[in-house]
């Protein structure tokens, strides 16, 4: 007979740092953690708004009782130089869609586990099927930190967590020891380039550099922060990095598959250059937040990281971004080009 011992030894025996499960009741207050940030941001309502779907779990599926929650560290594997501080780290070893990763490989047997000791299962891969660090906080298993992020004592907030909704009444909470946010620091806030951290457990999705460079900004131009955006072309990590309590759990001790040889295609000049049935199929792949139809948006990242970190030889390919085959490239690529030529007119002579 299944019981919670033993879904969390085998969660733990397939590499899961912890495991926990709460009643799907319990993740129903989260309602009111979206309402809170709608009167804080009332510009991001729409999208805000759509959260409520992680909420109220039993008008979706009447058959779920419980969530079971599980944490995976990904602060262990070795991040290429030349990709630091252009795209975020959870990205590039984003185990959750990747089927040669073993964090993937992880996820699919421990569903099949639950399937086969007849446990109805639900989950979603991509961006969970509940609000994944409420869920992971209420089933003890660390804590919400006041950069947003959800830390466990042992592995920071470089963490994966996954859910799934279960059919069976069960329920296993932790005790977690870890300690709170010291009540004089506000590292991540005063480090947040755009301001979007602006006060504690709170971002505005509208200003945040992981929004800004993903799936919210279009025109990067009339961006309002593009010059706060920095070196950034896929999300941020500032506020995680400059956490005391993230100090030292990365550990770069494995490798991620054919990371090493995708970084080799990726530079902020490579990108200028790069064939769009590629980004269409490799980047888009890989990185999913701009999707197919918008892959545009890598170049225009990059020019705007360009112009935010100028070096003459970045010239030649605004240049040729000028003659992108993509309008919104092109247009950007002018606007690049005219504010280099407006602050420095030696560099376009
Ligand atoms: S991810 Fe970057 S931009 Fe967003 S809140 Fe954190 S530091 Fe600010
Ligand atoms: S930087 Fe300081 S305030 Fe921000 S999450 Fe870390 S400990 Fe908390």
């Amino acid at each position: 007979m299944i019981n919670e011992k033993l879904i969390k030894e085998k969660a733990l025996e397939l590499g899961y740092e912890d495991c926990g499960i709460i009643n799907i009741s319990e993740i129903n207050d989260y309602a009111e953690k979206i309402n809170d940030r709608i009167i804080k941001f009332p510009n991001t309502k729409n999208t805000l708004e759509k959260l409520n779907r992680f909420t109220n779990l039993n008008e979706r599926f009447p058959w779920a009782k419980s969530i079971i929650v599980c944490v995976r560290k990904y602060g262990k594997y070795s991040i290429p130089n030349n990709l630091k501080n252009l795209i975020a780290k959870y990205y590039l070893v984003d185990g959750r869609i990747n089927e040669q990763s073993i964090d993937f490989q992880a996820s699919i047997e421990f569903e099949t586990f639950l399937n086969k000791v007849g446990l109805k299962t639900a989950t979603e891969r991509k961006f969970g099927l509940t609000a994944l660090r409420w869920a992971a906080f209420k089933a003890g298993l660390g804590i919400i930190r006041r950069n947003n992020f959800f830390y466990t004592e042992k592995s920071g907030s470089w963490v994966y967590l996954e859910a799934w909704l279960i059919d069976c009444d069960m329920e296993m909470k932790n005790n977690d020891n870890s300690k709170p946010c010291p009540n004089n620091c506000n590292k991540c806030i005063k480090a947040c380039p755009t301001k979007s951290l602006h006060e504690p457990y709170s971002m505005d999705r509208s200003t945040c550099v992981s929004c800004l460079t993903t799936f919210e900004g279009w025109d990067m131009s009339k961006e309002s922060n593009n010059h706060n955006i920095g070196n950034w072309i896929y999300g941020c990590d500032v506020c995680q990095d400059i956490c005391p309590f993230n100090k030292n759990k990365w550990m770069e001790n494995e490798q991620f598959p054919r990371l090493n040889e995708l970084a080799e295609h990726i530079s902020l000049e490579k990108i200028i250059e790069m064939d769009y049935t590629y980004l269409e199929g490799i980047i888009s792949s890989k990185f999913f937040y701009i999707g197919k139809g918008d892959v545009y948006k890598w170049k225009t990242n990059a020019l705007n990281a360009m112009l935010n970190n100028y070096n003459e030889n970045y010239l030649f390919y605004i240049r040729k971004a000028c003659n992108d085959s993509n309008e919104h490239v092109r247009n950007m690529a002018e606007w690049v080009l005219d504010k280099i030529t407006n602050y420095v007119p030696s560099m376009t002579e």
